[in-house]
């Protein structure tokens, strides 16, 4: 018995030789002005940058890492083929802008075959039993749903369901760790049920990491250039770096609120302590994929197959196998647990992944596995987690952070009310801020149409699409 992917997550650049500090990607020295200067070059930043030179002004962003696309990060080399170390879905294609900024850039984009499959011990579950599961998404969505619409905001965990047996954990996982990178305990309700819908599950076959540092390629990218200190007022900002310093007349700011949060940017004056608190209410869960080659499809699986596991606990995962029809499987760590686990360190994540995938399938994945590589994001100094999602009581602080501050404009997947935690909530909150920014030095009028269109409003999550009956498909190659 499959499920849809739909049903699934609805519940639910090739890596840059360094290049010197300050010089740019496109090789020029760091210069000394601009009308708005970006801090960072992920989703946000990139789109900050584009909007702002479609407005014919200048720009310039400053990248502390050493590549362009931030979360968004394709690692080529390791496995010959593209591995995803960040976002690797699309979802949403109605509504999304990212498909066609992919497809003009001329990437390949494509939707996995659509079906999951949930493990039940050694065996795949029957079609009683997946039906069994939906329905169990489905009610603890709709106890969410209601949570968040009491007096007080709560934790999903309080929200939920008390008789979902057998499948307690396993839902616990789809909606909390695995949709959101934190367990439900630590997610707000209202949060949780403002998120628009994530449906449909679409790759990109070159990466996303290769999309976004393909976006923001012609852009004017000062790599390894970490702003220290933004010195700021109402009509202008200045930005320093080891490598000099750049005046303007507005800032968009997108690092991650871990960053803000950590206080890894200095600012004179200090930034209000309203953004501050807002940044740490919306504090990044943890997720990691721990890639495996397993040549041969020791698992016998289909190609981009997605599994989950019916689990009791929470130090359970999900893999994605045989990603675009190579030998790369991912096994997806995420909340607590993975938390837990990416502090133990590359070779704890591995062997954690290889006796999973042994517990589940049985075959010797150990001496199957070809090459290893486990991502640690909370570890990224740069990025110090996966993705944001407010702690209860802390969903009203993605709209303090899209207050202006001074001439400050702060972007990031964080400051989206719908779209957090994505590549394309991270991408319009660039173009917002960059408006807003425009706005602020008298470059658009505020009569001017926005340049992203208004999104649909939110889908209800808990209605499942149809449950598909399995359809075997033949092994990958
Ligand atoms: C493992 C994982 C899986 C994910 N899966 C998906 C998915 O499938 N689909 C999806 O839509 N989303 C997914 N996400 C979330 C998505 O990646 C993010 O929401 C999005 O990429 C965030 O973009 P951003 O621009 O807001 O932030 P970032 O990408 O974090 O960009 C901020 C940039 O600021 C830079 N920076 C930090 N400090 C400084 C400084 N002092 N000076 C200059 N620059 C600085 C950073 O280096 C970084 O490049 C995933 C995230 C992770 C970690």
């Amino acid at each position: 018995m499959t499920m849809t992917r739909r049903d699934f997550l609805s519940a639910s650049a090739a890596l840059a030789a360094a290049p010197a500090l300050g010089a740019g990607a496109w090789g020029a020295p760091l210069p000394r002005e601009a009308d708005i200067v970006v801090i960072g070059a992920g989703a946000a930043g990139i789109a900050a940058a584009r909007r702002i030179q479609a407005a014919n002004r200048t720009v310039i962003v400053v990248e502390a890492s050493s590549q362009i696309g931030g979360r968004c990060l394709t690692d080529t080399a390791a496995f010959g083929v593209p591995f995803d170390r960040g976002a690797r879905w699309l979802h949403n294609p109605d509504t999304n802008p990212m498909l066609k900024l992919a497809r003009d850039a001329g990437l390949d984009i494509y939707t996995p075959p659509q079906g999951q499959k949930i493990r039940i011990g050694r065996r795949n579950a029957r079609a009683g039993e997946t039906e069994e599961f939906l329905a169990a998404l489905v009610r603890a969505n709709r106890a969410i749903d209601d949570a968040s619409r009491g007096k007080a905001d709560v934790a999903c965990a309080s929200a939920m369901p008390k008789d979902l047996g057998d499948w307690t954990g396993t839902a616990e996982f789809v909606l909390g760790a695995n949709a959101t990178a934190k367990d439900l305990k630590d997610i707000s309700v209202i949060d949780k049920a403002r998120a628009q819908d994530r449906n449909a599950a679409i790759a990109c076959r070159q990466g996303l990491g290769t999309l976004v540092a393909k976006l923001g390629a012609p852009l004017p990218v000062a790599l390894s250039t970490p702003a220290s200190r933004v010195s700021w007022g109402s009509r202008d900002v200045t930005v320093e770096t080891p490598a000099g310093r750049i005046a303007a007349r507005a800032a968009v700011i997108t690092v991650s609120s871990n960053v803000l949060a950590a206080g890894n940017i200095k600012f004179t004056p200090d930034i209000p302590k309203r953004q501050l608190d807002a940044a740490a209410k919306l504090s990044l869960g943890s997720y990691d994929h721990i890639a495996l080659q397993l040549p041969g499809n020791p698992l016998g699986l289909a190609r981009d197959d997605i599994i989950i596991e019916q689990s009791n606990s929470t130090r359970t995962a999900l893999l994605f196998a045989n990603i675009g029809s190579s030998s790369l499987c991912a096994v997806d760590v995420a909340g607590s647990f993975g938390r837990e686990l990416s502090g133990q360190g590359e070779a704890a994540m591995v062997a954690f992944a290889v006796e999973w995938l042994t517990k589940l399938f049985g075959s010797d994945v150990a001496t199957a596995v070809k090459k290893s590589s486990a991502t640690r994001w909370n570890a990224a100094p740069y990025v110090l987690g996966a993705m944001s999602a407010a702690v209860p009581g802390g969903q009203p602080s993605r709209k303090i952070l899209t207050e202006p501050v001074g001439c400050m404009f702060l972007a990031g997947e964080a400051t989206h009310e719908t779209l957090w935690g994505t590549v394309d909530g991270a991408w319009e909150s660039g173009e917002r801020a960059a408006e807003a920014a425009l706005r602020r030095i008298g470059a658009l009028r505020d009569t001017e149409p926005e340049a992203a269109p208004a999104r649909a409003p939110r889908q209800r999550r808990y209605i499942a699409a149809p449950v598909r009956p399995v359809t075997p498909r033949s092994p990958i190659n």
